[in-house]
């Protein structure tokens, strides 16, 4: 029995991970669930789950769990300090890391200190503090899976022996794929004026509204890079982004012998789940299987840089290294909640972002504070800029 620790069980990532399991209730146990502010939906969650313990955002919306599962044993906290806890606890052997954001990283963390198989949906985390989230994976011995899934498919297509020695693998590169999004072919003069509802609606994928904000920009795709130069110990110059609008192949690794490894399915997160779930064994995971004979053409681009400047930012703040992908991050998180209440338009958000890296100085990633001081001043400096631009 697999006991389990939903870090973000009401999200979409959440939702798919409890959907998996509940295919499954003989190899897996939920230990503990968490969300922030949908309190109603973790209730529900807890109902048919029974959790040992279920961690909320705020005192108030723990005191409405509370009163919402009166005569259930489920243990009710909230805040950071408890989620890190749910996520080292030892009545715990696998954590699903599906937060949205930086809020994540210290509960991910937590659970590597912790030496846990550790799910990771949370690319931020990574992106925030790649060198030190592998670094405390190594150190305490925990087991990192992607479930993004390009990074899950890469994962599958790379050699077993590639952790051990990464350089000696004959791996030429790795081809991250990425649908586009909903703006691939649509006139860039038209994009200034594009609506959150229009921004979500995603092609391919049904996904929480910053990621879908996000593969709108292809910022996405930008912390995909990141993502995959620290899970995989891969130089930018290593990484290749390639457009497939299908979003059938979730990537691919190119090998010095020519060969092309990739990995296909239809585009439903409960496939890298359920592999990373039931790694190195499988599972069912309610998934169709691929109908290749009904799928008709699969088309490759590349990137437009130009209609994609996050894309590009990304590229620059991985190249820079230390806390500057913190940098884009936050100025990212602001900027796309700033476009989903209507603040700013959809283009500001690559000017805020390129804003806040072109005017703040990243220095030296070594230690969680500094990240997180970092992360605070671009925050505070990606608001500021969002304040001033005026909507017309
Ligand atoms: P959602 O917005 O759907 O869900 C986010 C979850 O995090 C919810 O449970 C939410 O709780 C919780 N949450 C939000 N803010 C906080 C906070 N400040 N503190 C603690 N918990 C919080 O996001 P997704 O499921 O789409 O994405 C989750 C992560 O997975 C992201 O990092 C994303 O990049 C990554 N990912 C997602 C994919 C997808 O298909 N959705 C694909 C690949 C990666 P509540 O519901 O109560 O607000
Ligand atoms: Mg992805």
């Amino acid at each position: 029995m697999q006991r389990i620790t939903i870090l973000g069980a009401t999200g979409s990532i959440g939702v798919s991970t409890l959907d998996v399991l509940a295919r499954h209730p003989e190899q897996y146990q939920v230990y503990a669930l968490s969300a922030h502010g949908r309190v109603a939906e973790l209730a529900a969650q807890c109902r048919q789950f029974r959790p040992q313990r279920a961690v909320v955002g705020t005192a108030e919306a723990a005191a409405e769990l509370s009163r919402l599962l009166e005569g259930l044993p489920v243990d009710v906290a909230y805040g950071e300090a408890a989620l890190c806890e749910i996520a080292a606890s030892p009545d715990t052997d696998t954590v699903m890391a599906a937060i949205v954001g930086a809020a994540g990283l210290a509960p991910a963390l937590a659970a590597a200190r912790a030496g846990k198989k550790i799910l990771l949906a949370n690319k931020e985390a990574l992106v925030m503090s790649g060198q030190l989230f592998m670094d405390a994976v190594r150190e305490h011995k925990a087991t990192l899976l992607p479930i993004d899934s390009e990074h899950n498919a890469i994962f599958q297509s790379l050699p077993s022996q590639y952790a051990r020695a990464p350089g000696e693998s004959g791996v030429a590169k790795i081809l991250l794929t990425a649908s586009g999004g909903p703006f691939l072919n649509r006139a860039v003069e038209t994009l200034e004026a594009v609506t959150p509802a229009e921004a979500c609606k995603h092609p391919n994928w049904s996904m929480g509204r910053k990621i879908s904000v996000d593969s709108a920009t292809m910022m996405n795709k930008g912390l995909e890079v990141i993502e995959a130069h620290w899970l995989f110990g891969a130089p930018a110059e290593l990484i290749e982004v390639v457009i497939h609008p299908q979003s059938v192949i979730h990537s691919m690794v190119s090998y010095v012998d020519g060969s092309v490894l990739a990995q296909l399915g239809n585009p439903d997160m409960r496939t890298p789940i359920a592999h990373a779930l039931a790694y190195p064994e499988r599972i069912a995971s309610g998934v169709a299987q691929l109908d290749l004979t009904t799928m008709g053409a699969l088309q490759f681009y590349q990137p437009d840089y130009a209609r994609f400047p996050c894309l590009a930012l990304a590229f620059d703040a991985l190249r820079a290294g230390g806390t500057a992908p913190a940098l884009l991050n936050a100025a990212n998180e602001i900027a796309v909640e700033a476009f989903l209440d209507e603040r700013i338009g959809f283009r500001d958000i690559d000017r805020v972002v390129r804003r806040v890296m072109d005017e703040n100085e990243h220095g030296a990633a070594d230690d969680i504070a500094a990240v997180m001081a970092q992360d605070a001043r671009a925050r505070q400096a990606a608001s500021t800029i969002v304040a001033g631009i005026v909507r017309h």
